[in-house]
């Protein structure tokens, strides 16, 4: 079965022609699949009942197989998806009050980066998912949305995997998320955990996408033990790389901190964070964390919370405190997987 949504149009046209039908066919397939985001062939009502056989015989609209899905009270649902190899991955929708549906997407099977307290990092990497896979998330979503008059409008590469790990992927899947679903670039951000020649790279593609760094703490040796990857690309080596990709691309630049109490909350910590971010055009997203099985830290209290981020933006730091979504099911990354196949399978 040749899977649709994996082909660009001019493979979708071949595909046509191939099976003995004329080539403007291939412009109305591609509307179904893209502008009507058809779940199935018997509902494209206007291309001929031989084309209709054929491509039932023939061709998939995707591959992602819904394994588990889970809805909080706070409206987020997060899906495990199994992949045709049997891998498993998540996706969550968050809905926001202003009318924002945000789809948080995967871009690898597990994760090589081994950050401590993430439970995809946990795992360990089993593989890159193809830029079709991580595409397929964010479509099954708009497509579900459409039904009930509603849009999917921002995608966010926070799911789980290093979308900087599978680079051409994730960028071949960001650019099809603006072509084929109409996103504005503007509404999707790419997460990485620091790989430093990447977001150069990054900087180079002259994209308006949004950049979000997994900063966490400012000491090497400190941030190293939690996010093993800071040996390889330590600090003054990222802040070079996102200092490069703000003047490069004249955009802000956001970091991610994942508040962790007693760890990284502290006062004297955001000042330390103030001092290394004075100057830089960025934001700082704070976000406590999210407990994990393999992972003795704990949240930060609202109060200390609310003491960073007043501290940090005493130094002109721009910061956020975002509330964790959907705590009454595993939402935080990788935590769906762990919960329904337990810690020990997904070693
Ligand atoms: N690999 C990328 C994107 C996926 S992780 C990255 O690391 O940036 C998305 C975000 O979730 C990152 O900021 C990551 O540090 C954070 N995260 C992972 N596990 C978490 C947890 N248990 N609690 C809170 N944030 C977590
Ligand atoms: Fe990978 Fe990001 Fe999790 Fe680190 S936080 S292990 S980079 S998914």
């Amino acid at each position: 079965m040749v899977n649709l949504y994996a082909l660009s149009f001019e493979e979708l046209s071949e595909f046509v022609v191939g099976l003995g039908e004329r080539r403007f066919r291939a412009r109305q397939l591609w509307g179904w699949l893209y502008a009507r985001r058809s779940a199935n062939f018997e509902a494209m009502t206007d291309l001929p009942r031989s084309l209709i056989l054929k491509l039932a015989e023939t061709a998939a609209l995707g591959e992602l197989k819904l394994a588990a899905r889970q809805i909080s009270r706070d409206g987020t649902e997060k899906r495990l998806y199994r992949l045709s190899d049997g891998q498993l991955i998540e996706s969550v929708l968050m809905p926001y009050a202003d009318g924002r549906r945000t789809a948080c997407i995967s871009s690898q099977a597990g994760c090589a980066m081994g950050c401590v307290f993430c439970a995809t990092g946990q795992m360990g990497y089993a593989r890159n998912l193809s830029a079709a896979e991580i595409f397929e998330q964010a479509l099954l979503f708009a497509r579900d949305l459409a039904a009930n008059g509603e849009r999917l409008s921002n995608v966010v590469f926070m799911g789980m995997g290093e979308p900087f790990h599978n680079y051409d992927a994730s960028l071949d899947a960001l650019r099809q998320l603006m072509s084929r679903l109409g996103i504005g670039a503007r509404h999707i951000t790419v997460s990485t955990v620091g790989l430093a020649p990447q977001i150069r790279r990054f900087a180079d593609e002259g994209l308006q996408v949004k950049l979000a760094v997994s900063l966490h703490k400012v000491d090497d040796a400190e941030r190293s033990a939690l996010l093993p990857v800071n040996r390889r690309w330590p600090i003054a080596e990222l802040m070079d790389a996102c200092r490069y990709y703000v003047e490069k691309t004249d955009r802000r630049i956001s970091f991610e901190w994942a508040a962790i109490a007693g760890e990284n909350d502290m006062v004297e910590e955001a000042q330390r964070l103030g001092r290394l971010l004075t100057g830089l055009r960025c934001h700082v997203n704070v976000i406590p964390l999210n407990p994990t099985g393999a992972y003795a830290g704990t949240p930060s209290a609202r109060a200390n919370l609310e003491r960073f981020v007043a501290a940090l933006c005493q130094y002109g730091v721009p910061a956020t405190l975002r509330l964790r979504r959907g705590i009454d099911i595993d939402a935080g990354c990788g935590q769906l997987k762990t919960a329904l196949i337990g810690p020990e399978q997904v070693r």
